[in-house]
């Protein structure tokens, strides 16, 4: 039989992943030695069914399966021995770059769509894991938000964390490092990854897909060099550039704060993709006009703070970008407790880049990650009555309207919605963190529900604290006070009606 699975592999490999007729015996030949065989004895493969495979999950599971029971693999080890043989089926580095600048000169678009296949099909992204994140679209919240519980990212065994632990740190400096390129270590392998290389505002970068996406083509623009995040006035020149590369996608850098900002702060990076993000959505507030010329400007209806910079000149429309950014870092306004900096910097902005056929769009985000007495998670961050949903950092992706949930909300709100049926009454130890929620919802909807409406009310909460936790990270408030410092500190920028 593992005759036959090689065989599928190897028709795998030709059919997605560019494996040539003329090495098909050498890499057979690998494979056999790899799984101690004394020969390779090809079989008829199935084609037909390799063919309408969307990723290698079927075609690997049995070679898997046998090294396991010949003792080839240890258990733990499944992912480092799976990248291994599709990283030898899949073509190296430089034929990857060459292919994907072959097809750029056709189509930015479909270059990046083949490297794309190239990641999933190569098992670097891991499509099955991302598939069975829970996803949907909150229909009844203002802006249609989209909520992900993350379930894709496999919990590490007791066993990997302590691989993790041995291997001495330092190389790669971090993970976004370019030395990542076919590195095995620290409890991750990126054998399979392949990168194309970038340049931004005359800066040597490189984009690479994400393994466990957000949303449709996550992708990371990196910087080569291990150079910490920074928000300078060289950043939006970078984002538009990468735009005029790859026009299909979006691109935004995160505030460069702790809070208010991505995980990753010690590496300056992008995050970038093919997804629509219900912000893009977001209807005109106002229209307004800027000092630049070219350059128009408005505010949206969303939740929090979003300047839009639309204009056709690129180097207009940065320059606007680069007067709000000046303007915001040393912004202060006490009426509505915005302090730019106290003992250390407050005031950031994630900037975000689109190209149309209209021309760029620069979504400015402000942000602030002051905290007080009251809010010391952060006075703009998720306030702690909504920490039981998400805690976490709001980066820009969830500032956009793409809420990344954490995986524990799988088993717990459907440990929550069986008080409203009745079938819970205790709280047990591991879901206190949800009590004020409990007891509000019994208070509100009592516990006689059917299944099916305890799941809709559940829901709609989760959606509802999505909104307020949207809100939270608003430095001017939808109210009127609010309303008019954000007028205020428009017109400090020249942004007027
Ligand atoms: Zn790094």
């Amino acid at each position: 039989m593992i005759q036959k699975h090689l065989s599928n592999l190897l028709e795998y490999a030709k059919l997605h992943l560019g494996l040539r007729d003329v090495d098909t015996m050498y890499e057979a030949n690998r494979l056999a030695e790899k799984l101690q065989l004394d020969s390779y004895d090809a079989v008829l493969p199935d084609t037909e069914l390799i063919k309408a495979l969307d990723c290698p999950d079927s075609i690997v599971a049995p070679i898997l399966d046998y090294a396991l029971k010949k003792g080839l693999v240890e258990e733990g080890e499944e992912e480092f021995f799976t990248s291994e043989i599709l990283d030898m089926l899949s073509p190296l580095p430089s034929k990857t770059i060459v292919d994907f600048n072959e097809k750029y000169a056709n189509s930015p678009d479909g270059a990046f769509d083949a490297l794309y296949d190239l990641g999933v099909k190569n098992d670097y992204v891991k499509l099955s894991a991302i598939r069975k994140n829970k996803e949907w679209v909150a229909e009844a919240t203002k802006n249609k938000l989209q909520i992900t519980i993350n379930l894709s990212k496999p919990e590490k065994s007791n066993k990997m964390v302590a691989k993790m632990r041995t291997v001495s740190a330092g190389y790669p400096k971090c993970m976004l490092c370019r030395e990542n390129v076919g590195y095995v270590g620290q409890g991750r392998t990126r054998r399979n990854m392949r990168t194309v290389p970038i340049k931004l505002a005359g800066e040597d970068w490189f984009w690479q897909f994400s393994p466990y996406a957000y949303f449709y083509q996550h992708g990371i623009a990196i910087n080569c060099e291990h150079t910490p995040m920074a928000l300078t006035d060289k950043t939006f020149d970078k984002l538009l550039d990468f735009v005029d590369y790859a026009p299909q996608y979006f691109i935004g850098s995160n505030a460069c704060l702790p809070i208010v900002g991505g995980s990753i702060l010690a590496h300056e990076h992008f995050q970038g993709g093919k997804a629509v993000f219900p912000m893009f959505f977001a209807p005109e507030k106002k229209s307004l006009k800027t000092p630049v010329q070219g350059v128009s400007a408005c505010v949206l209806d969303w939740y929090n703070n979003v300047i839009l910079l639309k204009g056709k000149d690129k180097s207009a429309v940065s320059e606007m970008g680069k007067r709000i950014f000046a303007e915001w870092e040393k912004y202060d306004d006490e009426s509505v407790g915005i302090f730019s900096r106290t003992d250390a910097q407050h005031n950031a902005l994630a900037p975000i880049v689109e190209k149309t056929k209209d021309g760029y769009k620069l979504y400015i985000q402000l942000r602030n990650n002051r905290c007080d007495d009251k809010h010391p998670d952060g006075i703009f961050h998720a306030h702690k009555q909504y920490h039981n949903i998400k805690s976490e950092a709001i980066g820009l992706i969830e500032a956009m309207g793409r809420f990344i949930l954490p995986g524990r909300l799988d088993y717990q709100l459907k440990e929550v919605e069986k008080f409203l049926t009745g079938e819970n009454t205790e709280i047990a130890e591991n879901m206190t963190i949800h009590t004020d929620m409990i007891g509000e919802l019994l208070e509100k909807h009592g516990n006689k529900l059917s299944a099916e409406k305890a799941h809709k009310v559940v829901t709609e909460r989760v959606e509802w604290v999505c909104e307020r936790i949207l809100e939270n990270t608003a430095v001017f408030k939808n109210d009127e006070q609010g309303m008019k410092a954000f007028d205020r500190f428009l017109s400090v920028c020249g942004i007027i009606e």
